[in-house]
């Protein structure tokens, strides 16, 4: 039973379920993986074990923006824990995950998207940009001017007086 696929995000059509044995045959360990194709030749991948898709279908070109948009926002939730003394109730783990919603919801009310249309796998080429964007400024409105291409401080720095980070000296 597969859920209703998301409208291509390179021409709008409807995509079809497929395999990895049609989007990558060269990678028999894909074989098993759901994909949603277009008729355009765009496609998307599924969450872990499931036929859900993850977003809308994508060219390469939005696949790799998209992956970098994603890569600025996982190193700012990721990176949560290092802001914070040891100590506490609280994990690593659900340090990430509180700082992780707040990164997206951060996102979500800047692009004006609600919290299900602010994943990246949803965006298209302009709210990759726009995303990107967003979120350099956020870095540079901390203190430190930056692109979306560098390491550096987070919107959850604990001290953001303090001395730049590691990346910048
Ligand atoms: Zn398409």
């Amino acid at each position: 039973m597969c859920s209703k696929p998301f409208p291509c995000a390179e021409c709008g059509g409807i995509p079809a379920q497929t395999t990895g044995r049609a989007i990558y045959p060269h990678r028999p360990d894909l074989f098993h993986k759901f994909f949603y194709l277009c008729g355009c030749g765009a496609y998307v991948g599924c969450h872990p074990g499931t036929e859900d898709p993850l977003g809308r279908p994508a060219h390469a070109e939005l696949r790799k923006a998209r992956g970098q948009v994603h890569k600025v926002l996982d190193r700012i939730w990721m990176s949560a824990p290092n802001q914070y003394e040891r100590g506490g109730k609280l994990t690593p783990q659900q340090l990430r995950s509180m700082a992780r919603k707040r990164t997206y919801r951060f996102l979500a009310d800047r692009m004006k998207l609600t919290e299900d249309e602010c994943h990246t796998a949803m965006f298209d080429i302009e709210q990759c940009r726009e995303g990107a964007s967003i979120m350099s400024l956020r870095m540079t409105f901390r203190g430190a001017a930056m692109t979306t291409k560098s390491t550096g401080p987070t919107p959850f720095t604990r001290n953001p007086q303090s001395a730049p980070p590691k990346s910048l000296r």
